[in-house]
């Protein structure tokens, strides 16, 4: 698990495989240097009187680029947090925006903590003073820049943002667009909390509809059956298992957590496994399967996909060629160090890069920050008008097999879902399920039609790149 010393920062990975892509594109002199950096970060050294005795905690906030503004980018709470890799985030946030088409520039944020070592009210005592520092400096703000959940932080976190901007800007009437993945009463969106493991799904859905792309992973058939390893039974990776699972047939035959991994040939129950950890807190002692300790050791297992979905850089020159998956999807951020990429690229591993692979969470906050600011929910003024049009149709087809005497019978099953109009969770969903179609179409577009361009990453880059380009040369720098 631990990242090999003599390899590259996470920033360094970043820049190394924007580089890349860069190299294989025309563009104006300096702009890839001044698109590449980013442009700023704050750290915040801040004090908080816990138990009578004041505890200095210190956070960040990056800001990659602000091709467009709002900045974008969640806020993690863990001990690992550093600069190096807020920047790195940030700039993966850059790109992953424009590779989506979310019109936001790229942010992230963290604070040095781990929050199992302080209770709720501690908690919400640290993660208010944290935002207040950063609402004064508009660092959280809806019009420049717009936190989210990321590692360690969740709905429970954006409330308390949310609500700590309200108090600060009692007259913004866009106060609630200050931050994304709020709990769905609090001005959230429903589908927001499963939304980056949703994605996922998605976009596994979508790599098997091309039929070359499987094939060049060593696969075929669909994603039933298919044996898949996850890494991180947290939000993003929770829901990607559980969705897989539930909806596609696919077996999650090993799961990696902090503490050690389970593994089952013939599949495990996701739902079970979380309600164990919920109780024991690991899932050493799950029945029905194989424990390691060595928790990391079975990202090598056998497996047809292999989703990473907790932290960076644990594939890396130290187990890339021992990885067996032919398909590995990014669900976490930087999870494949570049020396990695290139090992498993040699390899012919296909790899669902970060920049594209996690992005249904940005997407799904983007129409979350879109309803803060029209103040209505999506679907509220257009649903009963549709059923009703709807009802017509059904109404119509009865009257005409009545009158031909053709007999005709509407099947109960789909009358009543077409007579159902879509509500907010429906165009959620349907607006994610696009997103990451379309995101994924444009990739393998570039993939397949030019042989320099050895993956999909690389082209996921250079579309985000162009994008960039683009938005850079027609505001002006
Ligand atoms: P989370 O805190 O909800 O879950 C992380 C999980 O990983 C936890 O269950 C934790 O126990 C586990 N974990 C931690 N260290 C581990 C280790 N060494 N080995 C195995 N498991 C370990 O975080 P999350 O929100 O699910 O984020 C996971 C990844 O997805 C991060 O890289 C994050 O940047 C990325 N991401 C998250 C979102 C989002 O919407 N939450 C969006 C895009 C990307």
């Amino acid at each position: 698990m631990e990242q090999q010393t003599n390899e590259l920062s996470f920033q360094e990975t970043v820049d190394l495989y924007f580089n890349k892509a860069a190299a294989l594109m025309d563009l104006p002199p300096g702009l890839a240097d001044k698109i590449r950096v980013c442009n700023s970060v704050y750290t915040v050294r801040f004090g908080v009187r816990l138990h009578g005795e004041i505890k200095t905690f210190v956070g960040y906030r990056a800001v990659h680029s602000e091709h467009m503004e709002p900045v974008k980018g969640g806020i993690r709470f863990a001990n690992a947090v550093n600069q190096d890799e807020v920047e790195a985030l940030a700039a993966l946030m850059s790109y992953k925006c424009a590779l989506v088409e979310a019109p936001f520039g790229g942010s992230k944020g963290g604070l040095v903590i781990n929050p199992r070592d302080y209770n709720d009210e501690e908690m919400e005592l640290i993660t208010r003073r944290f935002a207040y520092e950063l609402i004064k400096r508009d660092l959280i703000n809806p019009s420049q820049n717009v936190p989210a959940p990321d590692m360690g932080t969740s709905e429970r976190e954006m409330a308390w943002i949310a609500d700590q901007y309200a108090r600060i800007n009692t007259t913004d009437i866009n106060a609630r667009a200050c931050v994304t993945g709020k709990p769905v009463h609090a001005g959230g969106i429903n589908g927001r909390t499963e939304a980056t493991g949703r994605g996922v799904q998605f976009a596994l859905r979508e790599f098997f509809r091309h039929k070359d792309d499987v094939k060049l992973a060593g696969l075929d058939g669909s994603l039933a059956g298919k044996r898949i390893v996850v890494q991180g039974l947290g939000n993003v990776g929770y829901h990607a298992a559980s969705l897989l699972a539930k909806e596609d047939g696919a077996l999650i035959t090993g799961i990696i957590e902090r503490r050690g991994g389970i593994f089952n040939p013939d599949g495990l129950d996701v739902e079970a496994v979380r309600q164990f950890m919920d109780e024991t807190g690991c899932t050493s002692g799950y029945p029905d399967a194989q424990h390691t300790k060595d928790g990391a050791s079975l990202l090598e297992a056998e497996c047809d996909i292999l989703i990473p979905a907790a932290l960076e850089g644990v594939i890396n020159v130290g187990n890339a060629d021992r990885i067996k998956a032919r398909l590995i999807i990014e669900a976490a951020n930087g999870p494949i160090t570049f020396k990695a990429d290139e090992i498993l690229n040699r390899k012919g591993t296909i790899i669902i890069p970060d920049l594209y692979a996690n992005a249904g969470g940005v997407t799904v906050s983007y129409f979350e920050w879109v309803k803060n600011l029209s103040h209505i929910r999506f679907g509220r003024m257009e649903r009963r008008q549709e059923e009703k049009r709807h009802e017509m149709l059904i109404t119509e087809l009865k009257r005409l097999s009545a009158d031909t005497k053709l007999g005709w019978e509407l099947s109960p099953d789909f009358t009543d879902a077409y007579l159902r109009g879509a509500g907010e969770l429906e165009l959620v969903r349907s607006g994610l399920d696009d997103t990451m179609r379309t995101a994924y179409q444009a990739m393998r577009e570039v993939w397949h039609s030019r042989d320099d361009v050895d993956s999909l990453r690389t082209a996921g880059f250079m579309i985000a790149i162009e994008r960039i380009t683009r938005s850079y040369l027609t505001k002006g720098l």
